[in-house]
């Protein structure tokens, strides 16, 4: 049994990290200041004595004695984390340097979430994580791609010149329950929509393309990663190779939910990638590791959840 903390723990992803840790017997403190978490996607930890919550913002030190930490506190959804710039920089900047001080402390492995935001728009196809990445630094994903990237920068510093055990990860588009209706990201809007009977919007042509994950794969990777040997820090990319356009994953999602659902198209936001599909080469070297999910089933899951959901 260890003590593990997750910041952005009532978050999409930090909930099914956090559900998985304690189902494995392991005290869980799940951090979170609830600006994209809620406590619905907690809630059935609560009275679990293997589990706390503490309502913190991460930019802010925390001090709890703990064997490993998990960062994922950042809103991941373009209008979220574009909704409050400066809090989304101070989040991946500061929040990673507080947590990395805090791992160096008191002698904790730490894991990074980065993303594969870090590689911007990128130019290398499907991107390796030797690629360094195509970002534009003054733009309005910059908050967001920087304040990764930076991260990344401070975790790999502490790992030289103070011997923290780092981990950091860079996650592809990643879907599932828990997820929130107004999330913003393209598979719950599409859902959603498709659900409801209103026009599935599509930004830009959609022959832009992304390479979707189910969330049951990122964890089993992210558990692994942190279980790799302490002279492996990655980065290491955790994403599902199966790429396809937004267009066909708009079609996908109208099948799947034998929706009567209109696609029409909207203005394609800023620096949006025009494609992206990780190089998982090392994932599975390391790891020996693969996603194993497909879209379809995945998309299923999606619609029941938002089936069910109370809106
Ligand atoms: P999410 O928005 O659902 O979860 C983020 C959580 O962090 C929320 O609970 C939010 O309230 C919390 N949070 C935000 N700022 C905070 C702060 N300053 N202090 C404390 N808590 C804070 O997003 P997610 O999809 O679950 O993403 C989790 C992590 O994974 C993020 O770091 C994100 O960058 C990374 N990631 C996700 C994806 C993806 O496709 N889902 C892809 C790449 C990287
Ligand atoms: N997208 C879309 N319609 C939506 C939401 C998103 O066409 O309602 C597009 C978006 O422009 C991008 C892709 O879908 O090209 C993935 O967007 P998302 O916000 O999910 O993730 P990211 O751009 O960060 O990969």
């Amino acid at each position: 049994m260890k003590r593990i903390l997750v910041s952005g723990g009532a978050g999409f992803i930090g909930s099914h990290l956090c559900t998985r840790l304690v189902k494995e017997g392991n005290e869980v403190i799940c951090l979170d200041n609830f600006f994209t978490g809620s406590k619905s996607n907690i809630a059935h930890l609560m009275d679990n004595h293997l589990f706390e919550y503490v309502r913190h913002d991460i930019t802010i030190p925390y001090s709890a004695e703990v064997d490993e930490i998990y960062n994922l506190a950042c809103p991941a959804s373009p209008i979220h984390y574009q909704y409050d710039a400066l809090q989304t920089i101070k989040t991946s900047v500061l929040g990673a340097l507080n947590l990395v001080e805090l791992a160096d402390r008191i002698g904790a492995k730490i894991l990074q979430a980065s993303t594969s935001e870090v590689y911007g728009d990128p130019m290398v196809h499907p991107q390796p994580e030797s690629y360094w990445g195509n970002v534009n630094p003054i733009g309005v994903r910059s908050c967001y791609d920087e304040g990764k990237r930076c991260a990344e920068t401070i975790f790999m510093d502490y790992y030289r010149q103070k011997k923290v055990r780092i981990k950091i990860i860079r996650i592809f588009n990643t879907y599932g329950p828990n997820m929130l209706p107004n999330d913003g990201r393209v598979i719950s809007n599409f859902m959603v929509q498709a659900l409801k009977g209103e026009d599935i919007t599509i930004y830009g042509t959609g022959q832009q393309t992304r390479s979707f994950q189910y969330v049951d794969d990122l964890i089993d990777g992210m558990l692994l990663m942190m279980a790799t040997p302490d002279d492996f820090t990655g980065p290491l990319n955790l994403g599902n190779p199966n790429e396809y356009t937004i267009l066909e994953l708009a079609q996908k999602v109208i099948d799947i939910t034998s929706s009567s659902s209109k696609i029409i198209f909207h203005p394609l936001p800023m620096d949006d990638p025009k494609q992206r599909k990780p190089d998982i080469t090392l994932a599975k070297e390391k790891l020996n590791w693969e996603p194993r999910i497909p879209l379809n089933e995945g998309l299923k899951s999606m619609a029941n959840y938002f089936r069910n959901y109370k809106y």
